[in-house]
Protein backbone atom coordinates (compact mmCIF):
# COMPACT_ATOMS: atom_id res chain seq x y z
CA UNK A 1 0.00 0.00 0.00
CA UNK A 2 1.38 3.18 -1.00
CA UNK A 3 0.94 6.06 1.38
CA UNK A 4 0.07 9.52 0.52
CA UNK A 5 3.18 11.01 1.83
CA UNK A 6 6.26 9.33 1.19
CA UNK A 7 7.05 8.63 4.79
CA UNK A 8 9.50 6.52 6.98
CA UNK A 9 12.39 6.78 9.52
CA UNK A 10 15.56 6.56 10.39
CA UNK A 11 16.42 2.78 10.74
CA UNK A 12 19.52 0.37 12.20
CA UNK A 13 21.96 -1.25 9.86
CA UNK A 14 22.26 -3.98 12.24
CA UNK A 15 23.23 -7.37 11.14
CA UNK A 16 22.80 -6.01 7.68
CA UNK A 17 22.21 -3.05 5.08
CA UNK A 18 19.21 -4.61 4.27
CA UNK A 19 17.46 -4.88 7.42
CA UNK A 20 16.52 -1.28 7.85
CA UNK A 21 14.47 -2.00 4.55
CA UNK A 22 12.66 -4.62 6.09
CA UNK A 23 11.99 -3.01 9.50
CA UNK A 24 10.84 0.12 7.18
CA UNK A 25 8.45 -2.35 5.30
CA UNK A 26 7.24 -4.11 8.57
CA UNK A 27 6.07 -0.32 9.49
CA UNK A 28 4.45 0.45 6.35
CA UNK A 29 7.53 3.09 5.35
CA UNK A 30 7.89 4.45 2.29
CA UNK A 31 11.15 6.17 2.70
CA UNK A 32 14.27 4.66 4.92
CA UNK A 33 17.41 6.75 6.03
CA UNK A 34 20.38 4.64 7.15
CA UNK A 35 24.10 4.69 8.26
CA UNK A 36 26.16 2.81 5.45
CA UNK A 37 28.82 2.99 7.95
CA UNK A 38 29.88 3.29 11.63
CA UNK A 39 28.87 6.96 11.78
CA UNK A 40 31.15 7.23 15.49
CA UNK A 41 34.26 6.41 13.60
CA UNK A 42 36.36 7.40 10.52
CA UNK A 43 36.96 3.45 9.56
CA UNK A 44 35.20 3.04 5.67
CA UNK A 45 33.93 -0.10 5.10
CA UNK A 46 34.37 -1.86 1.79
CA UNK A 47 31.20 -2.83 0.41
CA UNK A 48 31.61 -6.45 -1.41
CA UNK A 49 29.55 -7.54 -4.38
CA UNK A 50 27.25 -9.78 -2.07
CA UNK A 51 26.21 -6.89 0.27
CA UNK A 52 25.33 -4.85 -2.58
CA UNK A 53 23.44 -7.69 -4.63
CA UNK A 54 21.63 -8.69 -0.59
CA UNK A 55 20.61 -5.13 -0.84
CA UNK A 56 19.51 -4.17 -3.76
CA UNK A 57 17.44 -7.07 -3.54
CA UNK A 58 15.83 -6.54 -0.48
CA UNK A 59 15.12 -3.13 -2.35
CA UNK A 60 13.32 -5.11 -4.70
CA UNK A 61 11.28 -7.22 -2.54
CA UNK A 62 9.89 -4.14 -0.33
CA UNK A 63 9.56 -2.08 -2.82
CA UNK A 64 10.24 0.83 -0.75
CA UNK A 65 10.29 4.26 -2.77
CA UNK A 66 13.00 6.47 -0.99
CA UNK A 67 16.64 5.43 0.39
CA UNK A 68 18.90 7.57 1.87
CA UNK A 69 22.22 7.33 3.74
CA UNK A 70 23.13 9.82 6.33
CA UNK A 71 26.92 10.98 6.41
CA UNK A 72 29.03 10.10 9.97
CA UNK A 73 28.56 13.08 12.18
CA UNK A 74 33.00 13.06 12.15
CA UNK A 75 32.52 15.37 9.04
CA UNK A 76 33.71 18.71 8.98
CA UNK A 77 34.10 20.22 5.90
CA UNK A 78 34.51 23.48 6.58
CA UNK A 79 37.26 22.73 9.20
CA UNK A 80 40.60 24.64 9.38
CA UNK A 81 42.41 21.83 10.57
CA UNK A 82 44.18 20.31 7.40
CA UNK A 83 43.90 16.64 8.72
CA UNK A 84 40.77 16.88 9.46
CA UNK A 85 39.65 18.70 6.49
CA UNK A 86 41.38 15.65 4.37
CA UNK A 87 39.87 13.27 6.62
CA UNK A 88 36.45 14.68 5.88
CA UNK A 89 36.61 15.28 2.41
CA UNK A 90 37.68 11.47 1.60
CA UNK A 91 35.35 10.02 4.00
CA UNK A 92 32.33 11.96 1.99
CA UNK A 93 33.89 11.14 -0.66
CA UNK A 94 33.64 7.32 0.55
CA UNK A 95 30.24 7.76 1.54
CA UNK A 96 29.34 9.25 -1.97
CA UNK A 97 30.45 6.07 -3.62
CA UNK A 98 29.24 3.39 -1.52
CA UNK A 99 25.51 5.08 -1.76
CA UNK A 100 25.67 5.15 -5.22
CA UNK A 101 27.30 1.64 -5.14
CA UNK A 102 23.79 0.75 -3.43
CA UNK A 103 21.47 2.79 -5.94
CA UNK A 104 20.16 5.11 -2.81
CA UNK A 105 18.47 8.29 -3.83
CA UNK A 106 20.72 10.93 -1.58
CA UNK A 107 23.34 11.35 0.93
CA UNK A 108 22.68 13.91 3.87
CA UNK A 109 25.50 16.12 5.15
CA UNK A 110 26.11 18.36 7.75
CA UNK A 111 27.59 21.58 5.88
CA UNK A 112 30.26 21.61 8.67
CA UNK A 113 31.23 24.13 11.29
CA UNK A 114 34.08 27.38 11.07
CA UNK A 115 35.30 26.86 14.25
CA UNK A 116 36.05 30.52 14.77
CA UNK A 117 37.74 31.26 11.40
CA UNK A 118 34.09 33.38 10.28
CA UNK A 119 31.03 32.36 8.07
CA UNK A 120 32.36 33.52 5.25
CA UNK A 121 35.70 31.54 5.37
CA UNK A 122 33.51 28.41 6.64
CA UNK A 123 31.27 28.95 3.64
CA UNK A 124 34.74 28.92 1.66
CA UNK A 125 36.20 26.08 2.96
CA UNK A 126 33.19 23.95 2.25
CA UNK A 127 32.65 25.15 -1.24
CA UNK A 128 36.30 23.95 -2.05
CA UNK A 129 35.18 20.52 -0.20
CA UNK A 130 32.20 19.78 -2.45
CA UNK A 131 33.65 20.32 -5.50
CA UNK A 132 36.66 18.17 -4.95
CA UNK A 133 34.57 15.61 -4.08
CA UNK A 134 31.83 16.36 -6.67
CA UNK A 135 34.80 16.53 -8.96
CA UNK A 136 35.44 13.10 -9.14
CA UNK A 137 32.14 11.56 -9.75
CA UNK A 138 31.65 9.53 -12.91
CA UNK A 139 28.28 9.16 -12.87
CA UNK A 140 27.63 7.19 -9.72
CA UNK A 141 26.89 9.65 -6.69
CA UNK A 142 23.86 10.04 -5.51
CA UNK A 143 22.65 13.73 -4.97
CA UNK A 144 24.41 15.23 -1.89
CA UNK A 145 21.77 17.01 0.10
CA UNK A 146 22.84 19.78 2.61
CA UNK A 147 20.66 19.34 6.14
CA UNK A 148 20.12 23.06 7.40
CA UNK A 149 21.68 23.24 10.80
CA UNK A 150 20.53 24.19 14.13
CA UNK A 151 22.99 27.03 14.55
CA UNK A 152 25.03 25.37 17.72
CA UNK A 153 28.29 26.85 18.23
CA UNK A 154 30.19 28.03 15.36
CA UNK A 155 28.01 25.33 12.66
CA UNK A 156 27.03 26.55 8.94
CA UNK A 157 23.69 26.15 7.96
CA UNK A 158 21.00 27.58 10.51
CA UNK A 159 20.23 30.35 8.19
CA UNK A 160 19.12 29.68 4.65
CA UNK A 161 21.08 32.15 3.22
CA UNK A 162 23.98 30.40 4.07
CA UNK A 163 23.34 26.96 2.32
CA UNK A 164 21.85 29.41 -0.79
CA UNK A 165 25.06 30.98 -1.24
CA UNK A 166 26.83 27.51 -0.74
CA UNK A 167 25.12 25.70 -3.40
CA UNK A 168 25.35 28.90 -5.45
CA UNK A 169 29.15 28.84 -5.09
CA UNK A 170 29.30 25.66 -6.15
CA UNK A 171 31.24 24.46 -9.82
CA UNK A 172 27.56 21.67 -9.54
CA UNK A 173 25.13 22.94 -7.88
CA UNK A 174 22.50 20.95 -9.94
CA UNK A 175 24.23 18.29 -8.44
CA UNK A 176 22.92 19.19 -4.46
CA UNK A 177 19.86 19.67 -3.10
CA UNK A 178 18.67 20.24 0.26
CA UNK A 179 17.36 18.21 3.64
CA UNK A 180 15.17 20.43 6.01
CA UNK A 181 15.42 19.15 9.81
CA UNK A 182 11.89 20.86 11.38
CA UNK A 183 13.79 20.37 14.88
CA UNK A 184 17.15 21.94 13.41
CA UNK A 185 15.34 25.33 11.55
CA UNK A 186 13.24 25.40 14.49
CA UNK A 187 15.85 26.12 16.70
CA UNK A 188 17.30 27.95 14.00
CA UNK A 189 14.91 30.65 14.37
CA UNK A 190 12.40 29.67 11.83
CA UNK A 191 8.65 29.22 13.28
CA UNK A 192 6.71 26.57 11.98
CA UNK A 193 4.12 26.17 14.81
CA UNK A 194 1.23 27.32 12.63
CA UNK A 195 -0.07 27.87 8.82
CA UNK A 196 1.46 30.96 8.83
CA UNK A 197 4.14 30.70 10.20
CA UNK A 198 5.02 27.56 7.84
CA UNK A 199 3.94 29.93 5.48
CA UNK A 200 6.56 32.71 6.23
CA UNK A 201 9.54 29.94 7.05
CA UNK A 202 9.13 28.15 3.23
CA UNK A 203 8.55 31.60 1.49
CA UNK A 204 12.06 32.52 3.00
CA UNK A 205 13.24 29.20 1.50
CA UNK A 206 12.21 29.59 -1.38
CA UNK A 207 13.56 33.05 -1.17
CA UNK A 208 17.33 31.97 -0.66
CA UNK A 209 17.29 28.66 -1.64
CA UNK A 210 14.97 27.63 -3.77
CA UNK A 211 11.89 25.41 -2.98
CA UNK A 212 12.87 23.19 -6.62
CA UNK A 213 16.00 22.28 -4.63
CA UNK A 214 14.07 20.66 -1.08
CA UNK A 215 14.61 17.53 -1.66
CA UNK A 216 14.31 15.50 2.17
CA UNK A 217 12.25 16.30 5.14
CA UNK A 218 13.77 15.37 8.50
CA UNK A 219 10.60 15.79 10.58
CA UNK A 220 11.82 16.04 14.37
CA UNK A 221 10.02 17.49 17.08
CA UNK A 222 12.09 20.27 19.39
CA UNK A 223 12.85 19.79 22.79
CA UNK A 224 14.23 23.51 23.09
CA UNK A 225 12.24 26.41 22.42
CA UNK A 226 12.54 28.57 19.09
CA UNK A 227 15.76 30.58 18.28
CA UNK A 228 17.09 28.02 21.13
CA UNK A 229 20.40 27.10 18.64
CA UNK A 230 19.98 24.27 20.57
CA UNK A 231 19.89 20.48 18.98
CA UNK A 232 17.26 18.24 20.49
CA UNK A 233 14.62 15.82 18.78
CA UNK A 234 11.42 14.81 20.43
CA UNK A 235 8.52 12.96 19.29
CA UNK A 236 6.38 14.27 16.82
CA UNK A 237 4.13 16.74 18.99
CA UNK A 238 5.64 16.78 22.05
CA UNK A 239 7.91 19.30 21.79
CA UNK A 240 7.94 22.87 21.14
CA UNK A 241 6.56 22.84 17.35
CA UNK A 242 3.79 20.47 18.95
CA UNK A 243 0.92 18.93 16.56
CA UNK A 244 0.01 22.18 15.42
CA UNK A 245 3.43 23.09 13.30
CA UNK A 246 3.41 19.31 12.20
CA UNK A 247 -0.38 19.76 10.63
CA UNK A 248 1.11 22.49 8.84
CA UNK A 249 3.59 20.89 7.23
CA UNK A 250 1.60 17.51 7.06
CA UNK A 251 -1.02 19.47 5.11
CA UNK A 252 1.25 22.03 3.11
CA UNK A 253 0.30 20.93 -0.78
CA UNK A 254 4.19 22.19 -1.46
CA UNK A 255 5.62 19.52 0.71
CA UNK A 256 3.33 16.86 -0.36
CA UNK A 257 5.86 14.91 -2.47
CA UNK A 258 8.89 15.69 -0.91
CA UNK A 259 9.83 12.20 1.25
CA UNK A 260 9.55 13.20 4.85
CA UNK A 261 11.89 11.03 7.59
CA UNK A 262 11.48 10.78 11.29
CA UNK A 263 14.62 10.93 13.58
CA UNK A 264 13.06 10.88 17.12
CA UNK A 265 14.12 8.95 19.90
CA UNK A 266 12.91 5.17 19.38
CA UNK A 267 12.34 4.21 22.61
CA UNK A 268 9.81 5.66 25.59
CA UNK A 269 9.91 3.90 28.46
CA UNK A 270 9.69 0.45 26.30
CA UNK A 271 7.35 1.41 24.09
CA UNK A 272 8.67 0.99 20.33
CA UNK A 273 8.09 4.90 19.40
CA UNK A 274 8.57 5.09 15.74
CA UNK A 275 5.41 3.52 14.72
CA UNK A 276 3.55 6.27 17.46
CA UNK A 277 5.32 9.35 15.57
CA UNK A 278 4.52 7.78 12.28
CA UNK A 279 0.61 7.24 13.34
CA UNK A 280 0.70 11.20 14.67
CA UNK A 281 1.66 12.07 11.49
CA UNK A 282 -0.75 10.42 9.23
CA UNK A 283 -3.14 11.26 11.66
CA UNK A 284 -2.13 14.94 11.50
CA UNK A 285 -2.19 14.84 7.44
CA UNK A 286 -5.89 14.27 7.40
CA UNK A 287 -6.42 17.29 9.82
ZN1 LIG B 1 21.62 15.25 10.28
ZN1 LIG C 1 18.20 15.71 10.69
Amino acid sequence: MSLPHPLGAHFSVAGGLENALFKARDLNCDAVQIFTKNARTWKEPELNQTRISAFKAARKETGISWVFSHCTYLINIASNDGDKLEKSRNSLASEMERSGLLGLDGVVLHPGAHLGEGMEKGLDTARKSINRVLAIDRGLFPELLIETTAGTGTSIGSRFEEIGTLINSLDRPEAVGVCMDTSHIFAGGYDLRSLKALDETLLAFNEHIGLSRLKLIHLNDSKPGLGSKKDRHQHIGKGQIGDSGFSAIMQDKRLHSIPKILETPKDDNGTPMDQVNLNRLKKLAQG
